[in-house]
């Protein structure tokens, strides 16, 4: 891996993982599902100094989105997420916003990130997993030993599939499929809680284990 840097914050009401990445050759970074606290975020970002890009969602719930209006607004990085999850986070009438939140739907998408796609921040790049099943549109973001996982999957366990657009049978399928095929080694940074390793969810995971 390169030199990277990596931090997290744990933001909003449901305490979700935000992710800043960056590379300190290119001295470019990217920060993934800015769902809230913005403040908090942008100084860190300020504090790191480099040059902001990306805004990456791993799916469009807005415990994960909420931030991405306002951090656009500080910034000229551009939002990028899987296009099954586009109506969802700009949707202002969107069931789960009013439930959870005073609605804050998400600007459009600047570009849409599907499977098998690369975004590249610098020497760092980020392979894109479609992995649906919490919501249409999730994905992971795969990157040399490190995998973010969103709310597919967790420490100790997977994503609710009861959210409008959830499907259970997809989601363990996109875990055994597309995750489980992945190397024992690679380091999970899921969407909410610690992290893990794809071995050990793979052997101890109370919802889906490797066959
Ligand atoms: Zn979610
Ligand atoms: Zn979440």
């Amino acid at each position: 891996m390169h030199d990277i840097v990596l931090e997290r914050l744990i933001v909003g009401p449901f305490s979700v993982n935000c992710y800043l990445l960056g590379c300190s050759k290119s001295q470019k970074m990217a920060v993934i599902d800015p769902g809230g606290e913005i403040d908090t975020i942008w100084q860190k970002i300020q504090r790191i100094g480099y040059s902001f890009e990306y805004i990456i969602n791993t799916h469009g719930h807005p415990d994960h989105t909420a931030g991405n209006m306002e951090l656009k607004q500080k910034s000229q990085a551009k939002i990028l997420a899987h296009p099954d999850d586009v109506a969802m986070m700009t949707n202002k009438e969107n069931l789960l916003s009013s439930i959870l939140f005073e609605a804050k739907p998400s600007p459009p998408p600047d570009q849409l990130i599907t499977e098998g796609q690369v975004i590249t921040l610098g020497d760092i790049s980020l392979k894109v997993l479609h992995t649906p099943g919490h919501s249409p549109g999730g994905i992971c973001l795969l990157s040399g030993d490190i995998i973010f996982t969103g709310d597919t999957l967790f420490a100790d366990g997977i994503g609710r599939t009861d959210f409008p657009g959830g499907n259970y049978t997809q989601l363990i399928s996109s875990i055994k499929n597309k995750l489980y095929t992945l190397d024992d080694q690679l380091r999970i940074l899921p969407g909410h809680g610690e992290e893990s390793t794809l071995g050990k969810e793979k052997r101890n995971n109370p919802f889906v284990r490797a066959d």
